[in-house]
């Protein structure tokens, strides 16, 4: 904590995925002193372990790592990883915040990252980062391109051995750390929380998580990535490349029983996105999508699905009602067909990928007093004409924190997150009394009339 105290600072951001490192870059590079807050032992949030994005079919890794560069880089950013808020208490127009920095047990200003440690752990575990396929050590760098690349250890799971320590050229590794509570005061608050994905296990009918060849969509991601577990798209059951592979669309979506109602946007796109990539991966593969409607909702989108269409994937309109496995463990699918007289019929796969969908992340009623919607999302209450003012005057919301978005539309409403809570700043720093809320409250009033 070290390297905040004492130092002047204007907003907090919480939450290092894409949308709050853009809201912490575009208010830094306005000349605000910014704290960026990320739980994690590394920013970069969901966009890093994707494999490319669309519709340009980036190369996610390639376009990520530099923005999260340029954060730890910014002169007017402080970056506070593994830390988490604790509370927040209102202080005129702004707040005084404490913070909770927990322990990594290695010294960051020593470690160079060199992972000589890791090699010498005799430790394995499964690699969250790549959906616990894989294997990683107790001590760690968090993955290969992380933001601070700067080791952990991973003390539930760790022996307490010493090799680490005996090997460290650096001598950063320091079992005595302990949390660390700080009070900062801060002029504007940036909530960037994210999101979480369906849990595998969230269906019955869909195998509850049971069936090793089901996996979900950011589990293909890894598959697909050039820095994922195998480098290989292999199926989980028997590490074979599998020839035949589906989608199961609104898989934690539009499902009443699940308690989602709304739809997530991304999950069409991405499924479309990963069958042109599985194109080339596997040249010889059947790919199907399973669909009830497909929404294409971006610049560029429509194009990039009638693309994959004319790529020659597969799209089947049916309800999956059931997914079961053979004796080869090969996922096998009841469909209801959609426009077929409703037609019930059973189709198998090598593998199947569950397009799920967003979840809330973070709830932030009880520390910040902001309130969720019907949906879990924080709640904004004029979203045509204020999408990132929430309801407590000097904090704002971006990102995936607000609803199901995808990351051009989350770098969107960064910059206009940025921009309110800079707005907010300024007026404080001027004198004159902040209006955002009350111009919220104004077009909310104007909107119901
Ligand atoms: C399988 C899949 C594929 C996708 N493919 C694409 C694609 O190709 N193109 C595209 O445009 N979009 C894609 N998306 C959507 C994209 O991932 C999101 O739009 C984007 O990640 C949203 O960014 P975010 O920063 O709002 O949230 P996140 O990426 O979830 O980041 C939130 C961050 O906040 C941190 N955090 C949470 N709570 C706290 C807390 N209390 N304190 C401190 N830190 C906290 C989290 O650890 C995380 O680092 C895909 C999504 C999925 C699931």
């Amino acid at each position: 904590m070290s390297a905040i105290n004492g130092k002047h600072r204007d907003a907090l951001v919480v939450g290092g995925g894409i949308a709050g490192m853009q809201a912490a870059l575009d208010l830094a590079d306005q000349g605000h002193q910014v704290c960026l807050v990320e739980k994690q032992p590394s920013i970069g949030g969901k966009m890093i372990m994707l494999s490319k994005v669309f519709p340009t079919l980036d190369c996610c890794s390639c376009i990520t790592t530099p923005k999260m560069s340029a954060v730890a880089h910014h002169e007017n950013i402080t970056l506070l990883t593994n830390c988490e808020v604790e509370s927040v208490k209102r202080n005129g127009a702004g707040f005084s915040v404490e913070l909770l920095q927990k322990p990594r047990y290695v010294d960051t200003d020593l470690c160079t990252g060199c992972r000589q440690c890791e090699y010498v752990c005799p430790i394995d575990l499964p690699n969250e980062f790549d959906s616990n396929l894989g294997g990683v050590r107790a001590i760690r760098v968090p993955f290969s391109t992380a933001v601070p690349q700067k080791a952990f250890i991973d003390l539930d799971n760790c022996i307490l051995c010493g090799k680490c320590e005996r090997v460290c050229p650096a001598d950063a590794v320091d079992f005595t750390q302990q949390p660390e509570h700080t009070t900062l005061d801060f002029g504007a608050i940036v909530l960037a929380t994210g999101f979480e994905i369906t849990p595998k296990d969230a269906k019955e009918q869909y195998g509850g998580g049971e069936l090793l060849n089901v996996i979900d969509g950011l589990t293909m991601e890894r598959l697909l990535a050039p820095t994922g577990p195998y480098g290989h798209v292999l199926r989980p059951s028997d590490g074979k490349e599998p020839d035949s592979i589906a989608y199961v669309q609104c898989a934690g979506s539009r499902d009443e029983t699940l308690g989602v109602e709304y739809c997530s946007r991304i999950c069409c796109m991405y499924a479309i996105k990963q069958a042109m990539l599985l194109s080339g991966a596997l040249p010889l593969a059947d790919i199907t999508i399973y669909y009830m409607d497909i929404r294409t909702f971006g610049k560029g989108y429509e194009q990039f699905y009638q693309n994959a269409k004319a790529m020659g994937i597969q799209f089947i309109k049916g309800k999956v009602a059931k997914i079961g496995e053979d004796a080869d463990k090969n996922p096998v699918l009841r469909v209801e067909m959609i426009d077929e007289n409703s037609q019930v019929v059973e189709h198998t796969h090598d593998l199947l990928v569950l397009s799920v969908g967003m979840l809330p992340g973070y709830n932030p009623q009880q520390i910040y007093q902001v309130p969720v919607g019907k949906d879990g999302f924080v709640q904004i209450p004029a979203p045509n004409l204020s999408p990132c003012v929430t309801t407590e005057p000097g904090i704002f919301a971006t990102g995936a924190a607000t609803g199901p978005i995808d990351i051009v539309d989350s770098i969107m409403l960064a910059g206009a997150a940025a921009s309110e809570a800079s707005a907010y700043l300024q007026m404080n720093h001027n004198g004159s009394k902040p209006d955002t809320h009350a111009r919220v409250g104004a077009e909310k009033e104007a909107l119901h009339a």
